[in-house]
């Protein structure tokens, strides 16, 4: 992101699965785009509320029960704010709750309405596009969003096993095949901030998942 950028990124993760939302604003016009509201609803909130943000809409990476635990909240305390995600989420959506059921936790609500996004739809923020790009294989419809030099990668690109949640929508060989496209479609500088864990360089993680692809070569 250039230095006269007016946007800044806060990242809301003080929950138990350490998931990442992310908030981008712009505070020149008063506008805040919302990435995978999960569990962190009530600072998100106060965060939008306080400063009188008005809210772009909400991106989905994707649609497990961690990024998308606060979207349908959001939308009550701002709105009807717009939800964006790919069509091919919705199996996965409608069966958020059996996970919540099976950990205990509080049912969640489907965000609505929702608006589906496509492989290089554009949203306009801060005058500037950001573009989902589709990545299945962490979940079906699976997305990444560009912005300027940041790209929100959700749980595509996450290091560590403990960061790997079995989760329904897994197809190993299409996540593999969508790393190494983005990989090859951005350039290695864009600063990537996944679902969880620290904001790193894309190169850093090409560099990881390149020595752990050699290091378990043979192994399956
Ligand atoms: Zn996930
Ligand atoms: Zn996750």
């Amino acid at each position: 992101m250039g230095a006269a950028s007016p946007v800044s990124v806060h990242i809301f993760n003080a929950n138990k699965w350490r998931q990442n939302c992310y908030v981008l604003v712009d505070s020149a016009e008063g506008h805040a785009l919302v990435i995978d509201p999960g569990f962190d609803v009530d600072d998100i909130s106060a965060y939008i509320a306080d400063r009188q943000l008005s809210v772009t809409a909400i991106l989905a990476t994707h649609t497990h029960f961690d990024h998308i635990a606060g979207a349908a909240t959001l939308q009550d305390r701002f709105g009807g704010v717009k939800f964006l995600l790919h069509a091919d989420e919705e199996n996965i959506l409608r069966d958020v709750n059996i996970y919540t059921m099976a950990l205990r936790l509080p049912r969640i609500a489907a965000p609505n309405p929702r608006i589906h996004l496509q492989d290089q739809t554009k949203l306009r923020f801060s005058n500037c596009d950001v573009v989902a790009h589709h990545f299945p294989g962490h979940t079906p419809g699976g997305c990444a969003f560009a912005f300027e030099n940041l790209l929100f990668t959700g749980d595509l690109l996450l290091r560590g096993q403990d960061n790997a949640p079995k989760l329904p929508g897994a197809n190993k060989a299409q996540l593999k095949k969508s790393q190494d496209e983005i990989f090859s479609r951005f350039p290695g500088s864009m600063l990537v901030y996944p679902g969880h864990g620290r904001a790193v360089a894309l190169s850093e993680l090409h560099a990881y998942f390149t020595e752990l692809q050699s290091s378990t070569k043979g192994l399956v």
